[in-house]
Formats: C-alpha cells, sequence, structure tokens
C-alpha cells in the first residue's frame, strides 16, 4: 500500500509555524516511507478566505523544499493543479460533497434541519443558561416526509446534520493511543449548509478517502473532531485511515503560540532573514527529536529518522533563543552559494557591491549575523568608513606614535606588495605576520591600529578579512587617512 499524506490548509492568510510544522511532519512521514505528498485547500469557510493565500502558501512552501506530488501548483503564475485526485480545492468540489449528503440522507443517517439561526441562538443560550451541554435538540428528526416536502417547496433555507447514533465510537491516534468517546457527547454536526457549501467535517473525510489518504496527520486541535469523522468513515463505509494529532506548540510562558508573543508567520521569519533550512530544521524538533543532543540536522537525515509514534505527547515550546542559536549554526556553515542566493536581497543595493565584492563581505560577515537582516547594516563600513576619534587608533598599551609607526610601515609594506597578495585572505594574513614577527612586535601594537583604520569602528570585523574585502587601493587609501588623522 502507498502511504499518502496531506497538508490541508485553509487560505486565510499567512502559514502559521504550527502549519509549517504539521505539513513537515506530513512531508518527512511521506517520503520516510516512499509515499505520496499532497496539499488540498480548504476553503469552505468562505468568510475566513483571504485572496491571495493560496499563491502566497505555494511560494512559502517551495521556499522552505516542501515539495508536493499532488495539489494546486503556479504556472506562469496562474494557479493550477498537478495529479489525478483533484480538484485540490474543496469549493471546486461542492457537487461530490453534496452527492454523499444525499447518500447520508437516504440511508437515515443524516436529516434535514429547518431551524432558524434565532431558535438555534436560543436553544444555545438557554442550555447554557441551564449549564447544559450545548447540543442541537433533534426538533427537525421529527418532521415527517410530507412536511418536508411542503418546506422544500416552499424554498425554506435548511441545512444536512449527522444523526449521531447510539453508543461509543473508538479510534486510535498513532500519538495518543486508543481515545474513547460516548456518542451522547457528540452534537448532531452540520455537514451541509444552507448555501450548499460542506462544513469541514463532510468536506475532509470524503477528500481523505477520495484522495486516498493513508495517514490523517493534523494538528491536536482537531482531534475533538475525529470521532465525528470516525463515524462518517463507518456510515460510508470507507476504511479508516492512520491518524496522528501533534502537540501544542507553546509560547515560553505555555500558553498557546499566538500573535502577541512574536511572529507566527512563516513568512515573516523568512523576510527577516531566518534560513529555510534553520526553519525547517528548527520546526522539525518541535515535538520530535531523532536522536538525544544532537539538534542540527538537514532534511534528507530529518526524513531517515522521522518516526510518528516518538512524536511528543505534550506541547513543545517555540523559543526564538534556540530558533536564534540555530539560524547563525546555518548562516556560518551552509554552501556559499546557497547561502549568497539567501543573502542577495538583504543587500543594500545603494551600495553598489560588485558580486565579488558581496561574497567577501558575506564570507566575512556572516561570522557576525544571527539573520540575514543583520547583513545590511554591517556593510556599509566596506562602502564608507565611519567618522571616529583618532584617540580609537590607539591600542590600550600603546601610544599615539606607536599607533603612527605601524601604519606607516604597513601603507608601505602594502604598497610594495603584489596585487594578487591582495586577492587571498591567508596571503594578506602571511604579509601582515610576517611584518610583526620579523620585528618581534605584539599582535595589538599592529593589529588593533590597522583594524581602526579599516573599519573606524571598536568592533569589526578582523584586519586580515578587512582588507581582503577593501582591496589594495581601499586599504592604503584607509591607513593613509588614518595616517593623516593622527599628525593632524
Ligand atoms: N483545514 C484545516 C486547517 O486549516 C485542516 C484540518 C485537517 O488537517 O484535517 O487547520
Amino acid at each position: 500500500m502507498t502511504i499518502k499524506t496531506r497538508f490541508a490548509p485553509s487560505p486565510t492568510g499567512y502559514l502559521h509555524v504550527g502549519s509549517l510544522r504539521t505539513a513537515l511532519y506530513s512531508y518527512l512521514f511521506a517520503k520516510k516511507h516512499n509515499g505520496v505528498f499532497l496539499i488540498r485547500i480548504e476553503d469552505t469557510d468562505r468568510e475566513r478566505y483571504v485572496e491571495g493565500s493560496v499563491e502566497a502558501l505555494i511560494h512559502v512552501l517551495n521556499k522552505v523544499g516542501l515539495t508536493y506530488d499532488e495539489g494546486p501548483v503556479l504556472q506562469d503564475g496562474h494557479l493550477t493543479e498537478k495529479g489525478d485526485y483533484g480538484p485540490y480545492t474543496q469549493s471546486k468540489r461542492l457537487e461530490i460533497y453534496q452527492q454523499y449528503a444525499q447518500q447520508l440522507l437516504e440511508q437515515g443517517s443524516a436529516y434535514r434541519c429547518f431551524c432558524s439561526k434565532e431558535r438555534l441562538e436560543k436553544l444555545r443560550s438557554d442550555q447554557q443558561l441551564a449549564k447544559l451541554p450545548t447540543k442541537y435538540d433533534r426538533t427537525c428528526v421529527g418532521l415527517d416526509s410530507k412536511e418536508i416536502q411542503t418546506r422544500l417547496d416552499k424554498q425554506e433555507p435548511f441545512v444536512i446534520r449527522l444523526m449521531i447514533p447510539e453508543g461509543e465510537t473508538t479510534f486510535k491516534d498513532e500519538i495518543r493511543g486508543m481515545i474513547t468517546i460516548q456518542n451522547s457527547e457528540i452534537d448532531d454536526q452540520v455537514l451541509l449548509k444552507t448555501d450548499g457549501f460542506p462544513t469541514y467535517h463532510l468536506a475532509v473525510v470524503i477528500d481523505d478517502h477520495l484522495m486516498g489518504i493513508t495517514h490523517v496527520i493534523r494538528a491536536e486541535e482537531w482531534i475533538s473532531s475525529a470521532p465525528k469523522h470516525v463515524l462518517l468513515y463507518k456510515l460510508f463505509g470507507f476504511p479508516l485511515p492512520s491518524f496522528a494529532h501533534l502537540p501544542l506548540i507553546l509560547n515560553p510562558d505555555k500558553s498557546k503560540l499566538s500573535k502577541r508573543q512574536g511572529d507566527v508567520a512563516v513568512e515573516d521569519y523568512l523576510k527577516k532573514g531566518y534560513l529555510p533550512e534553520a526553519l525547517i530544521n528548527f520546526v522539525a524538533l518541535l515535538g520530535f527529536n531523532p536522536s538525544g543532543d544532537r539538534e542540527i540536522y538537514r532534511m534528507a537525515e530529518l526524513i531517515d529518522s522521522f518516526d510518528l509514534t516518538r512524536v511528543n505527547k505534550s506541547g513543545a515550546v517555540f523559543d526564538l533563543t534556540k530558533l536564534n542559536w540555530m539560524n547563525k549554526q546555518y548562516i556560518r556553515s551552509i554552501e556559499p552559494k546557497r547561502l549568497m542566493d539567501l543573502a542577495a536581497p538583504f543587500f543594500d543595493e545603494t551600495l553598489n557591491f560588485s558580486l565579488d565584492q558581496k561574497e567577501r563581505i558575506l564570507e566575512v560577515e556572516k561570522e557576525r549575523l544571527t539573520t540575514l537582516q543583520d547583513l545590511s547594516p554591517q556593510t556599509h563600513v566596506y562602502h564608507t568608513i565611519p567618522e571616529f576619534d583618532k584617540e580609537l587608533l590607539i591600542w590600550k598599551k600603546a601610544d599615539q606614535q606607536d599607533a603612527l609607526h605601524h601604519l606607516q610601515q604597513l601603507e608601505m609594506t602594502f604598497r610594495n606588495a603584489d596585487e594578487h597578495i591582495f586577492t587571498d585572505r591567508a596571503l594578506i594574513e602571511d604579509l601582515i605576520k610576517k611584518y610583526i614577527e620579523v620585528n618581534q612586535y605584539q599582535n595589538g601594537n599592529v593589529l588593533w591600529p590597522l583594524r581602526v583604520a579599516l573599519s573606524g569602528q571598536a568592533q569589526s570585523a578582523g584586519p586580515f578579512e578587512l582588507v581582503w574585502v577593501l582591496g589594495k587601493k581601499e586599504s592604503m587609501k584607509r591607513v593613509q587617512q588614518a595616517i593623516e588623522k593622527i599628525l593632524s
């Protein structure tokens, strides 16, 4: 049997980090078992629909590398789809849901309900006042066929409700184990609304079945809906898929992860310069850890080690400090070409660096970045040296004369050095170290004034790196300017 999983977001605007984890676990599970992963758009709640969300979702999934075998795709900027089980957007499947709802009506497993919104609201508030569970009271179950026909002829609006049978419902959750619920606790769920749209519950069961989903992996918030779904599977005679409900993602104060305590949109993290690889790694470990202490896993390793039954039951805390740490690790270790592709939009274009300069800047500055957004302010020094006080040129164990002497010597050393030395960081280091060693100077006496002459800053990249990025001409110019500063 081919394993098939799905990610079924509602297009409500952006991709929540919790949803990214749901998508990722579904993806990892499918890939681990050489299965199929599909995307389905659950847009039956028209009030929550946000224009452009599907396109945005496809962009984000592409960026983070969650490739899927079936579902909506963008082709030349237009939405279309791939796969043999479409349409993959629920609003395009209305007739299918209507047919299945009809089947339940005919089976006597569902009934039409003509109750008005006002009546249902009153029922609800009366039940709440009486401290009773809020459930539909089945007034419309008693309607005879003649009355139903009269009301249909009058075109009275109605919904179709599931007739929850007596008994109890049991199913196995791959993470939580066996779950049993008394059917008396389940409301007669609306399946089809007055406008002919299905509710989530009807649509999800039909689609998961027709699309051949073998493992339903989704957020914990849906676990209370699962018994209704199990009942529907049984009433339709569909085989049950496996269910896995993923634990909540929490704020550090253990409340449910919310916008109020920080960003929740994956798009925002990408915009801030978190690497897709780091986000994937971080999100993967929210609720699952392949082995003990290790924290860094690339996608292929996650696929290899993913095990649904080892997902934690308890909520996982979203720890931004850890994400920052992870992002730093990835910025330092990822392939330079990939880093350049990701970092390119973060350069300040008004500074007009060449590609070669950008590559060197990135190589040097990556050691000091937490996110790629930190890059732009750190690049200005390679364009224009900031104003600084000449006192800064003097190392703490030296004086002005000493700084002046070394800067003059270094200026001469640079002038006499061959151009090709400046294209190689190691050769630059050799050149400067030789000057220090031959004369038996201390590093600080030489490297401090040089670094400040090149950067104008108390803290910056190292002097060899600065020379490497700036090149011979600009380095010499900055050293000369520092000399003039001291002499002025
Ligand atoms: N459309 C639901 C959501 O956006 C998905 C629920 C499910 O995966 O069954 O959360």
